[in-house]
């Protein structure tokens, strides 16, 4: 385990500057001028606590797991698994088996789709999605309830990019199977009333999955709290490594569902007459797994472990009204996305110009953005709109990053006028 930085004293001051210094790459230039880095939302930067991390196994540890008797092989089990307890503990889970490793939001959103879907879902039955969500939160669903001939809802969303709650107790009846929602808005930054929604889904007897990408990097989850049935997340927003992500699920759920990919490690036994199928979590993991990613996730959750999470999120608040009032005092600029409760994304949009002409100028200044429909096509549509900016703030950004980001908006604006 890594030795993570010391937790600050109980107070709602949180030391960024202290904390800046554990990301190496926060102190490197971009475009000759120091990286403002407020691209977060698509893949949050690393503590050196995980670089080393990784850096360490390969040179100290590296083996394959599960299947060794050799002193290597044991030793990577057991930190993969250790790395499977640290995350299962960090969200609370009932028990490790039921954290599922895997490539990430993605990944676990499509294994319960195909997994859970193929068996659960039936001709004319219904899953519910949000206006909001992720391509990866719709597309699956799509794609099974075409192959079930089961049918797609969507939650609307209103002008500020709320859900609108009245239509989805509308939507919840009796062909509802299962409702799939964004726990925080990628986009808008968004952050949905998931108990509302999970409570009110169980008493209609459908099944909720979350996705909570968004949210695990801005906020302590307690998925026996929320009452998920499954919640999907990925370790790179989380300041782990990419290619790492986690699907937590109910037991009797995941018990019941059917392997997702066949392979080595998910079995009991197998003949050319029957395979019988290994015990959670192993049953979803066909195949050498991502190792060295999963070790180096349960180093980045040690890491935001010890640090003082109210003060985190005091912080990341500040950042968020700070950036919004100084953003706002921009002629022509325009907010995508003012709901009451965000958590530290703002996305908009300059009158008249293109989001990728702002973008590309904002990085000539050092600052680093998302310009698009950041995989939200329909939520796009919703607002008529071609894409937005994004910045997207972590818990190392600091004021000076939103004033370096306010000024270079300032002069793109100037330069594209
Ligand atoms: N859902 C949301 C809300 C996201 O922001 C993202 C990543 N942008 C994803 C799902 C997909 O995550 P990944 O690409 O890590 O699988």
């Amino acid at each position: 385990m890594q030795q993570a930085i010391a937790p600050a004293t109980k107070t709602t001051h949180f030391d960024v500057e202290r904390v800046r210094a554990y990301f190496p790459i926060l102190s490197r230039e971009v475009n000759g001028c120091p990286l403002v880095y407020l691209d977060n939302g698509a893949t949050a930067q690393k503590p050196r606590q995980v670089i080393e991390t990784v850096d360490r196994y390969y040179r100290d540890q590296n083996a394959n797991i599960h299947r060794g008797v050799h002193h290597l092989s044991q030793r990577a089990t057991s930190a993969y698994e250790a790395a499977r307890e640290t995350v299962a503990a960090w969200i609370n889970a009932p028990a490790s088996h039921q954290v599922l490793f895997n490539r990430g939001t993605t990944d676990g959103i499509n294994l319960v789709a195909s997994s859970w879907g193929r068996t659960n879902l039936r001709p004319g039955d219904e899953v519910i999605v949000s206006t909001m969500e992720h391509h990866s939160n719709i597309v699956p669903w799509q794609m099974i309830c075409e192959e079930r001939e089961a049918k797609l809802r969507v939650i609307p969303v209103s002008d500020k990019g709320e859900l609108d709650m009245a239509a989805y107790a509308d939507l919840l009846g009796e062909r509802t199977r299962l409702v799939a929602v964004t726990h925080v808005s990628n986009t808008l930054g968004t952050v949905n009333p998931v108990r509302e929604i999970i409570d009110q889904a169980h008493a209609a007897g459908a099944r909720v999955l979350l996705d909570g990408a968004q949210a695990l990097p801005h906020m302590r989850i307690d998925v026996q709290a929320l009452g998920a049935d499954f919640y999907a997340f990925s370790g790179h927003k989380l300041f782990g490594p990419t290619g790492v992500g986690i699907l937590y699920g109910r037991e009797e759920l995941l018990d019941a569902m059917p392997p997702y990919q066949g392979g080595g490690d998910m079995i009991e036994r197998v003949t050319f007459e029957k395979t019988t199928y290994n015990t959670l979590p192993h049953k979803f993991e066909a195949g050498t797994p991502n190792i060295v990613g999963g070790i180096g996730l349960a180093a980045a959750v040690d890491y935001v472990a010890a640090l003082d999470q109210e003060a985190l999120a005091a912080h990341e608040q500040d950042l968020l009204h700070y950036a919004t009032g100084a953003l706002e005092s921009i002629p022509g600029l325009g907010i995508v996305g003012t709901a009451a409760r965000k958590a530290s994304v703002i996305s908009f949009n300059i009158a008249g110009q293109h989001p990728f002409d702002v973008g590309t100028l904002l990085d000539q200044q050092g600052v680093a953005v998302r310009t698009g429909h950041h995989c939200t096509q329909p939520l796009m549509d919703r607002y008529g709109i071609p894409g937005t900016v994004r910045a997207s703030f972590a818990f190392y950004n600091n004021r000076a990053d939103v004033d370096a980001l306010v000024d270079a908006t300032r002069r793109a604006v100037d330069m594209l006028s």
